[in-house]
């Protein structure tokens, strides 16, 4: 394994950092206080080429790696978490598994602009009965001469309300289980196809959350996302490369939390002298860096295996538990070291503390990456 970046990896993440610092961070705050989707930011990262990152440029992307996009994840999320997640679904969860399963057709139709950046695309597994347990999908795709009629009620979904693009779950055989779900590339515009709802939310408030209701929804079978029956095969894939992302978006918030109580404990005094010198600071920054360092690598570990087509599926469940759990660990000592100051709106820990909580839960609980990570030990 190596532990030196390339030079186009290296220049990636200054490209990123220069932008995050540069354009995001002094926008954060106003996003975390209005919700609003930060369209220009969007749009920006499109024309930066990161918003299909790990996409082949004959379909409109970058064509970099994984570590690629960890590095650029990291240094957006820092700035900014909601933008950072943004990101990660249209990379992750949109165009990744375009990418893999898509027919020449697809990729053309779907992932060219949605790479580009010109169109926004949303990922919709979960519904209001079906979260950890994916496979208890209750939508229905009932099948139609040519096309199949969709039903159902799809929750919690990122980006929903500005996406194009939907790749939707559903169940087209109900006898059969997990195995009997597909995936569906859904136009946001299709008839029967609505928001229902828009959640209020403790963090990442600038990402939108939304509720689709799918009414009678029809779909030519040439949207199907792989073949009948191999939904769950394609969410389970997709969740895997996901998991990379949020991972990095978990390293990007501790960080910046991070860098902020270091800046911070060179300036306040307490007893006399500045607080950097007490012990009781130097251990808690310790700590916060040590961790910050070991999920670092274990993300780089997940990408790593990933671009090189190995199996990737336990350590990027171990990535995301571990930069999920550290970054809420983190963002906890953080505010510490700003004493009463951390606890307000005024330092941008306080947002941080808040941003991080959703990491440990979506894309999978910290619990199911546990499940993920011992069904993997025991089958090994
Ligand atoms: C802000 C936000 C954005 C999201 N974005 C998307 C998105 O874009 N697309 C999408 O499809 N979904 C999305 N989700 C949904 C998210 O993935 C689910 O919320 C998550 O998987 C948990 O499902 P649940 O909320 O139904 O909780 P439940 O599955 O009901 O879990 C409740 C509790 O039980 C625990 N639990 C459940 N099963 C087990 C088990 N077998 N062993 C041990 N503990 C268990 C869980 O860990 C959790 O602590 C999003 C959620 C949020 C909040």
């Amino acid at each position: 394994m190596q532990f030196e970046l390339t030079d186009e990896q290296k220049l990636i993440q200054q490209t990123a950092r220069d932008f995050a610092h540069g354009v995001v961070r002094p926008r954060a705050k106003e996003l975390d206080q209005t919700g609003a989707f930060p369209s220009d930011i969007v749009k920006d990262l499109a024309r930066l080429g990161f918003m299909g990152i790990m996409v082949s440029p004959e379909y409109g992307g970058s064509g970099l790696d994984t570590i690629a996009y960890v590095l650029a994840m990291e240094e957006i999320a820092s700035a900014c978490a909601s933008t950072g997640v943004i990101m990660s679904v249209n990379n992750s969860l949109v165009c990744d598994p375009l990418s893999q399963f898509g027919s020449e057709e697809q990729k053309k139709e779907f992932l060219m602009p949605l790479a580009k950046g010109e169109k926004l695309g949303c990922f919709a597994l979960s519904e209001p009965n079906a979260g950890s347990d994916a496979a208890r999908q209750q939508t229905t795709a009932v099948q139609d001469g040519d096309s199949f009629v969709i039903n159902g009620t799809k929750n919690f979904i990122t980006n929903g309300k500005e996406a194009d693009i939907a790749i939707v779950f559903a169940m087209t055989d109900k006898t059969k289980g997990h195995r009997g779900i597909s995936a569906f590339i859904i136009p946001r515009d299709t008839k029967g196809f609505s928001v229902s709802r828009l959640e209020h939310k403790l963090g990442i408030r600038a990402s939108s959350t939304a509720q689709f209701v799918l009414e009678d929804v029809r779909v030519h079978r040439k949207n199907m996302l792989a073949g009948i029956g191999d939904g769950f095969k394609v969410a389970m894939f997709t969740l895997d490369g996901g998991r990379i992302g949020i991972a990095s978006q978990a390293l990007g918030i501790a960080s910046a939390a991070l860098e902020e109580s270091v800046e911070f404990a060179k300036q306040r005094e307490a007893f006399g002298q500045l607080i950097h010198n007490f012990e009781a600071i130097q251990w808690m920054v310790a700590d916060m860096a040590t961790r910050l360092d070991a999920a670092r690598f274990l993300t780089l570990r997940a990408a790593y295996l990933k671009d090189r087509k190995a199996r990737f599926s336990k350590e990027a469940a171990m990535a995301k538990l571990y930069a999920a759990e550290s970054a809420m660990w983190i963002t906890t000592k953080a505010i510490q070291i700003h004493g009463g100051y951390g606890y307000t709106t005024d330092y941008p820990v306080e947002r941080h503390f808040r941003d991080a909580k959703i990491t440990e839960i979506y894309e999978g609980t910290s619990e199911i990456q546990r499940l993920v990570i011992a069904t993997n030990i025991f089958k090994e």
